[in-house]
Order: structure tokens, then C-alpha cells, then sequence
């Protein structure tokens, strides 16, 4: 698969001089990287772990941010895990085990700031990623398709690359609606995405098996001229009523 060029990724791609969710969110130019960032750093502003693009106001200043301690917004959420990796922790070294999860969460997190999202959550064997906070992506559906697509190829090459083969594959769920995000925590100053589009886009990621991307029929709306080779499949999801229209795309 070629890395097609569209309008946005000549513009987003690289390594940002200011931040770009202070930016998008405030018009505020933080400098993260090169000799204006070295004050900055002094203060303990510095690059966020959730994306090398914005800055620690952007993770821990949430309210500061926004002037509010949470807002609604329009979001995809992406969720990733390692299918089979239970039933693999009863079989082999601890630390094979981790070379596995830094391996899955080294390559997910590449694919995701590619694609201008944060990776949230890192839940040992799992991640969730947030698109179009803060870093604004109009396109946020199409973006965390294409992550997903990397994050499939990057995982399955990286994978079968290990010394033996686990038959490892990667699971991936997308939904794209309106989430609640702030901070939801008295004692941790991190901002997060909840409500039901973050519940949905979970039980999808559930029903993934390996090399599938399962999407919402919402997000596969929004991001349609990337997902028409996609198969229809009806799910039934835990704590939702209606059957879920969802639509799969397999990457093998
Ligand atoms: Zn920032």
C-alpha cells in the first residue's frame, strides 16, 4: 500500500515547532521543539506521551484549556488490542510477553500520531485513541481509519519478525460520535473521552478478530471512500440495544 498524498498530510505531517492542540484549541503558539521550547521546558512544559506533536498543557491543563471542566465534541475513538494474548500469557516467558506489548503499543502509537490522534489509554495488551482532540482533524472518521490500516500492517510485519510465531493478530474497533471530554478524575489531572460512543467503539473493538477493523456504520459514513470494500456483519452488543449495523474490513 502506497502512502497516497491528500490535502491534509502535507501540512500535518513532521515534527511540529508549536504545539498543535494548544494551537488548534486556543491559538496559543507553545514552542516543543528547538531553542524557543528550552524556557518552556524549565517550567516543565514539555512534549506529551500521548502525542509528540502537542505539550503537557495540552494532557494535564484540561480545564485550563478549555475553560470548562468538561465539553461535548465530536470525536472518533479507536480501540486496539492483541487477540489472543490471554491465552498466550499462560504460555510463555514474562519477558517475551513484554517485548510483545512494547512491540504492539511502540507501532500502534506510530500509526496514530501519523494520523494526528493521541493514544489515551495504554491497557497493558490494549490502547484507546481519541481523533480530532486536540489536535482538530474535520476528517477525524477517515484519520483513525487510516491509523487503523497502519497499525494492522506495522503490527502484522513487526510480529512476524519475532524469533517464533504466536499466531499474534490485532483487533481494532472505530466509532465516531459525540463524546464527553475532560476530566473525570479527582486525583489524576489527565483529560480522557467518555459516554456511549466511547462504550460503542469498545464492544466493537470486542467483536474484532484478528486483522479485522470493525467500524460503526457512522464512522464508515464519514470516512466512505476508504471503507467501501468493507463486509456487512450485525452484531449483537453487550449493553446496546439494537443490533449493530457494523461494517468489517480484513486486512490480511
Ligand atoms: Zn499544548
Amino acid at each position: 500500500m502506497t502512502t497516497a498524498s491528500h490535502p491534509t498530510d502535507s501540512t500535518n505531517r513532521g515534527d511540529a515547532q508549536i504545539c498543535r492542540g494548544c494551537w488548534d484549541q486556543m491559538r496559543v503558539p507553545i514552542p516543543i521543539r528547538g531553542a524557543l521550547a528550552l524556557p518552556f521546558r524549565m517550567f516543565g512544559v514539555t512534549r506529551s506521551k500521548m502525542n509528540p506533536n502537542i505539550c503537557t498543557i495540552c494532557e494535564r491543563s484540561f480545564r485550563y484549556v478549555k475553560k470548562q471542566r468538561h465539553v461535548t465534541a465530536s470525536a472518533t475513538i479507536l480501540f486496539a488490542d492483541i487477540r489472543g494474548f490471554t491465552a498466550l500469557s499462560e504460555q510463555i516467558e514474562p519477558v517475551r510477553l513484554s517485548e510483545i506489548v512494547s512491540l504492539f503499543q511502540d507501532r500502534c502509537a506510530q500509526a496514530i500520531w501519523a494520523h494526528d490522534g493521541i493514544v489515551n489509554k495504554q491497557m497493558g495488551d490494549g490502547l484507546m485513541a481519541i481523533f480530532n482532540f486536540p489536535i482538530v482533524r474535520q476528517d477525524h472518521a477517515a484519520a483513525a481509519v487510516m491509523a487503523a490500516m497502519d497499525i494492522q500492517r506495522h503490527c502484522r510485519s513487526a510480529f512476524e519478525h519475532l524469533e517464533a510465531d504466536h499466531g499474534l493478530g490485532v483487533g481494532v474497533g472505530i466509532h465516531s460520535g459525540e463524546v464527553e471530554i475532560g476530566e473525570f478524575s479527582s486525583f489524576r489531572s489527565d483529560f480522557t473521552a467518555i459516554g456511549g460512543a466511547v462504550n460503542l467503539a469498545a464492544r466493537l473493538e470486542s467483536q474484532a478478530r484478528a486483522g479485522e477493523i470493525v467500524m460503526s456504520p457512522e464512522t464508515t459514513t464519514q470516512a466512505a471512500h476508504l471503507t467501501s470494500e468493507a463486509q456487512s456483519r450485525s452484531l449483537v452488543l453487550k449493553g446496546i440495544e439494537q443490533p449493530v449495523e457494523a461494517r468489517v474490513l480484513t486486512t490480511a
